[in-house]
C-alpha cells in the first residue's frame, strides 16, 4: 500500500517512521523546508523509545511536488490552520481510489477535507500517540498509545475497520469507532481545557489543577463543549468527561507535563491550534445561539498573547 503522510512533524513523523517499518511505501509531504532538507540529506532521526535511529524516507516539500503518482492511503497531520493549503497542494496525489484518514486535534476539519475528497473516502479519528519535534529532522518518540477511526461515508464501513488493520499491522493500535464524534469532542474537552488554561496562566496540569478555580473552569468549558455537541446529536456524559479531563492534573501520570499549546507558543512563539478548538466551540455556539463566554474569552486570550509574542 502507497501511504502518503501529509504533515510530518511530530506525528507526522511517528507515523510514517512506524508504517515505514511495518513494511509500507510511505513518503511524507511537509511544508517546513528546513525539515524537508534535513530529512532528504540525512534521512529523518528518531529517539524511539530510548533507541536512536535513522530512517531513510523519501520526503517533498509540500509546494514542490514533483510527482503526480497517485497514492493509496493519506494520513493527515498538519497542524488545523495549515489543512487546507496541504490539501491544495497534494491535490496532484489524490485519486477516485484514495483514501483519506484525517486524525489532527480539534473538531470539525471534515469540513475543510469535504472540498478536496469524496465524503466515501473520508475518515476520520482521533488518536492517544504523542511525539515531540526537537529540530529539523528529529523527533522524540515515547510510550504506546491508539487510534480509533471511522468511515464518515455510509456504506464504508468494511474500509474502515480495513484501515485500522494497516495501521495496526505496524504497531498503531488502531480500531474501528461506531462513534468517532463522541471520542472527538471528548479528546477536545481535554485540549480545550489543559491547552488554553495553561498556556494562559503559565503552568503545567499539575500546576492547574492545585488552583482553587480550576474544577469550576474545567467543568465550564466542558459544559460549553458539551452543549454544542449536543446540538450536533453527540451526548456527552460530562461527569465522566470531566473527570477524565481532571486525571492531567495527577503529578504521578502526566500532571508535570506542558500541554502542546504551551510549547507551540510560549516556548516556541508559533501560532496555535485555538480556532479549531475553544474557537470552534465558540464559532458553533453563535451559529446554534448558544452561549459559549469561557471558549470566547480564552480564544480571544491566546490570541492576544499569539499577538504579543509575535507568533
Ligand atoms: P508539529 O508542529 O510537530 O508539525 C505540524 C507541522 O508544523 C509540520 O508540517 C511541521 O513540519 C511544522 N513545523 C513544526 N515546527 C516548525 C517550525 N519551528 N517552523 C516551521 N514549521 C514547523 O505538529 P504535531 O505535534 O505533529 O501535530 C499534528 C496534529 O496532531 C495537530 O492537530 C495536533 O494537535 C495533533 N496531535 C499532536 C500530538 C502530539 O503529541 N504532538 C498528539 C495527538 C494529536
Amino acid at each position: 500500500m502507497k501511504i502518503t503522510i501529509a504533515g510530518a512533524g511530530a506525528m507526522g513523523s511517528r507515523f510514517g517512521l512506524m508504517l515505514h517499518r511495518g513494511g509500507n511505501d510511505v513518503t511524507l509531504i511537509d511544508g517546513w523546508p528546513a525539515h524537508v532538507n534535513e530529512i532528504k540529506e540525512h534521512g529523518l532521526k528518531a529517539n524511539y523509545n530510548g533507541e536512536e535511529l535513522t530512517a531513510d524516507l523519501p520526503i517533498e516539500l509540500q509546494s514542490d511536488i514533483s510527482s503526480d503518482e497517485k497514492t493509496d492511503l493519506i494520513i493527515l497531520f498538519t497542524k488545523a490552520m495549515q489543512l487546507d493549503a496541504m490539501l491544495q497542494d497534494i491535490k496532484p496525489l489524490i485519486a477516485d481510489h484514495t483514501k483519506v484518514l484525517c486524525l489532527l486535534n480539534g473538531i470539525g476539519h471534515e469540513d475543510i477535507v469535504e472540498k478536496y475528497v469524496p465524503m466515501e473516502n473520508i475518515f476520520i479519528g482521533n488518536t492517544m500517540w504523542t511525539a515531540g519535534l526537537e529540530g529539523p529532522g528529529k523527533v522524540k518518540l515515547f510510550g504506546d498509545g491508539s487510534v480509533e477511526l471511522q468511515n464518515l461515508g455510509h456504506g464504508q464501513e468494511e474500509t474502515a475497520i480495513a484501515l485500522a488493520k494497516v495501521l495496526s499491522d505496524s504497531g498503531l493500535n488502531a480500531a474501528y469507532s461506531d462513534n468517532i464524534h463522541y471520542s472527538i469532542y471528548r479528546k477536545a474537552c481535554v485540549n480545550g481545557t489543559m491547552n488554553g488554561l495553561c498556556t494562559i496562566l503559565d503552568t503545567n496540569m499539575a500546576g492547574l489543577g492545585a488552583t482553587q478555580p480550576a474544577h469550576e473552569m474545567v467543568a465550564t468549558i466542558v459544559n460549553e463543549f458539551a452543549t454544542v455537541a449536543a446540538h450536533e446529536g453527540v451526548h456527552l456524559d460530562v461527569p465522566e468527561v470531566i473527570a477524565h479531563v481532571e486525571e492531567c492534573f495527577d503529578p504521578e501520570t502526566i500532571g508535570l507535563h506542558y500541554p502542546s499549546m504551551y510549547q507551540d507558543l510560549i516556548t516556541n512563539h508559533r501560532l496555535t491550534e485555538i480556532d479549531y478548538i475553544n474557537g470552534a466551540i465558540s464559532r458553533k455556539g453563535k451559529k446554534y445561539g448558544l452561549a459559549t463566554p469561557y471558549c470566547d474569552f480564552l480564544t480571544q486570550l491566546i490570541h492576544s498573547k499569539e499577538e504579543i509574542l509575535k507568533a
